[in-house]
C-alpha cells in the first residue's frame, strides 16, 4: 500500500486562522481559563478598556471549580470576589453574596463566576470549549531572537471538533490553574502505566461521596492518600458515609513523619472553617474509625484479583497494604507546561511556580497560605508580555488564594494600560491567612498566628 492510497479518504482539514483585531487595529490580550483569576482579568480588561479574548477548555466557566463543587470553601465571600468584576456585576444589577459566608465551589461558579461571564463587558470577548494547545511567537520559535519581541504571540487552540485554530495576540495571561493535571500516587512523583491502566479504581481530587459518587464507595475498602484539604475533606465525608455503611473501612497513607502535622492551627486558625478542618480530622483520628500508615512511601500499585495492593515502605520496612476497592488520590496537582513549550520562560526548578515567588511559597519552608503582596514585576517572564498567574503561578505549591490572584491581575492589567505606579502598588487585602506550622508541630503546641506577611 503506497501513501498516496493510505490517504486517499483523509480529507485534509485547514487550520482556521483568526487575527481577532478590533476595529482600529490592535490585537487583543488573550486570557486563557476562565475560573475565578481568568474572569477577574477579564473584567480588569474590560474595565479599563482593553481588547481582550477569554480561552476556555471546558463548557462552563469555572470548568474545574466546578469538578469540586460540592466542597465548601474555607475563606468567606468578601474575599472571593474580585474588585473589578464586583463593579461590573453591580452594573447589571447583581446583588452580592452575604460577605461572611462560605460558599460551596458550586455556588461559586453559580452566583458569582456565571454572572460574571454573561456581563455584556465581557460575554461577547468568552469562547468555550476553546483549548488552548500551543503558543509560540509568530513564525518564530523559541530560539530565534531577532525582532522577536515585536512579534505577536500566536495561539494554536482546538475546538470542539478538534479543529485546529490560531489566534493572535499581542499579551497572554494564562490563568489555566493546576487541577486539570493531577499529581499521582507514587511518593516519587513519577506516573507509570500500571497506575493509568488502574484508573476505574483510582480516584484523583475530592469525589461527591455524599452525592453522585456515592455507590462507588459506599461499604467498601477506601485509601486516601495524601495530607492537605483536600484528603481531610474527602476523609471526613468517607466517615460520615461509613456512619450509614458500617462495612466500610478507611485507610489513610500519609509521607508526612507524624500524623499530629496535618491538624494546622485548629481553633488557633485564622479563617475558621479551615481551622474547624483540623479540628474534625483530629477527632477523627482519635476515634480510631480510621487505619492510618505513616510515614508510608507508595512505590507501586497493582491489581490482585478483584482488588489493589499498595506496595511501598513503611516506617523505612517494605509494607503492602491490601485488599484496597478504591484509592483516592489527593496528593496536589502540577502545572501544565506542555503547551508553553516555544515561550521562554523562567520557572522555578523546585516548585514548577514562577522563579520570584519560589521562595515565598515553597512548603519545603512554609506551610501558611500568606505570601507577601505581589504583581506584576515578580511575575514577568523573560517572553515579553507573556504572563502566568492565578494557581499556576504557585506551580506545584498548594497555598494559593483567589485574593493573591486578583491582586496579581489587577497589577499586571494596570502595566499593560500604562499605569506603572498602579502596577507597582501592590497591595493584599488578605484576611490574616492565619496559622503557620513551619517545622514547628503542634503537639508541641507551638503554633504561631500570623498576620500579613508576617510568616513568609
Ligand atoms: C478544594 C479546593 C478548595 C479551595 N478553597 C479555596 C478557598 O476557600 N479560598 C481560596 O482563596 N482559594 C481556594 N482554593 C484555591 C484556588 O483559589 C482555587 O483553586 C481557584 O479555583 C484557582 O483559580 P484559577 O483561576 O487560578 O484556576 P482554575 O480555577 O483552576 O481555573 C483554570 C481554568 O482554565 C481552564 N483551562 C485549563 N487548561 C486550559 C487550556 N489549555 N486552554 C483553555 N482553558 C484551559 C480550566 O478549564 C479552568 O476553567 C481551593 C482549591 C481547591 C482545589
Amino acid at each position: 500500500m503506497n501513501a498516496k492510497t493510505a490517504c486517499s479518504s483523509i480529507t485534509p482539514q485547514p487550520i482556521r486562522f483568526e487575527k481577532s483585531k478590533d476595529q482600529s487595529g490592535n490585537l487583543p490580550v488573550v486570557v486563557i481559563g476562565a475560573g475565578p483569576i481568568g474572569l477577574a482579568a477579564a473584567a480588569q480588561l474590560a474595565l479599563a478598556n482593553e481588547p481582550f479574548l477569554v480561552l476556555e477548555g471546558g463548557q462552563m466557566v469555572g470548568h474545574h471549580v466546578l469538578q469540586w463543587g460540592h466542597v465548601r470553601l474555607f475563606s468567606p465571600w468578601q474575599y472571593n470576589i474580585d474588585k473589578a468584576a464586583g463593579e461590573l456585576l453591580e452594573r447589571s444589577g447583581w446583588q452580592a453574596p452575604m460577605g461572611e459566608e462560605l460558599p460551596t465551589g458550586a455556588e461559586l461558579v453559580e452566583n458569582y463566576l456565571t454572572k460574571l461571564a454573561t456581563v455584556p463587558e465581557i460575554e461577547p470577548f468568552l469562547r468555550l470549549n476553546t483549548r488552548v494547545v500551543g503558543i509560540s511567537r509568530k513564525h518564530q520559535d523559541k530560539m530565534k531572537t531577532a525582532n522577536r519581541e515585536n512579534q505577536p504571540f500566536v495561539l494554536y487552540v482546538e475546538t470542539l471538533g478538534k479543529q485546529i485554530e490560531r489566534i493572535e495576540a499581542k499579551t497572554i495571561i494564562d490563568a489555566t490553574g493546576t487541577w486539570g493535571q493531577p499529581n499521582p500516587l507514587h511518593a516519587d512523583g513519577v506516573w507509570t502505566r500500571s497506575e493509568r491502566d488502574l484508573q476505574p479504581h483510582i480516584f484523583y481530587g475530592i469525589p461527591d461521596i455524599q452525592g453522585h459518587d456515592r455507590e462507588r464507595f459506599a461499604g467498601k475498602h477506601v485509601a486516601v492518600i495524601g495530607s492537605g484539604h483536600s484528603a481531610i475533606n474527602t476523609l471526613l465525608d468517607l466517615a460520615e458515609l461509613g456512619g450509614n455503611e458500617p462495612n466500610g473501612k478507611i485507610t489513610w497513607i500519609l509521607r508526612k513523619p507524624k500524623i499530629e502535622d496535618v491538624y494546622g492551627g485548629e481553633a488557633d486558625d485564622a479563617l475558621e472553617a479551615r481551622g474547624a478542618l483540623g479540628l474534625r480530622i483530629h477527632e477523627l483520628v482519635d476515634s480510631g474509625r480510621v487505619e492510618i500508615y505513616t510515614p508510608f512511601r507508595v512505590e507501586n500499585v497493582f491489581e490482585n484479583g478483584q482488588t489493589l495492593t499498595l506496595e511501598g515502605e513503611w516506617k523505612g520496612e517494605n509494607y503492602s497494604i491490601e485488599e484496597l476497592d478504591e484509592v483516592i488520590v489527593n496528593t496536589g496537582s502540577r502545572p501544565d507546561l506542555s503547551f508553553l513549550r516555544e515561550v521562554r520562560l523562567d520557572i522555578d526548578s523546585a516548585t514548577e511556580s514562577i522563579k520570584a515567588l519560589a521562595p515565598l511559597i515553597d512548603p519545603n519552608i512554609h506551610s501558611c497560605g500568606t505570601v507577601r503582596p505581589h504583581g506584576e514585576k515578580e511575575l514577568r517572564q523573560p517572553e515579553k508580555n507573556f504572563y502566568i498567574v492565578g494557581m499556576k503561578s504557585y506551580g506545584r505549591a498548594p497555598t494559593f488564594l483567589m485574593a493573591t490572584g486578583y491582586e496579581q491581575v489587577r497589577s499586571i492589567v494596570a502595566y499593560l494600560t500604562g499605569d506603572v505606579e498602579a502596577a507597582e502598588k501592590v497591595e493584599l487585602d488578605l484576611p490574616e491567612t492565619g496559622v503557620c506550622s513551619s517545622g514547628i508541630s503542634k503537639s508541641g503546641n507551638q503554633a504561631i498566628t500570623i498576620s500579613g506577611a508576617g510568616c513568609c
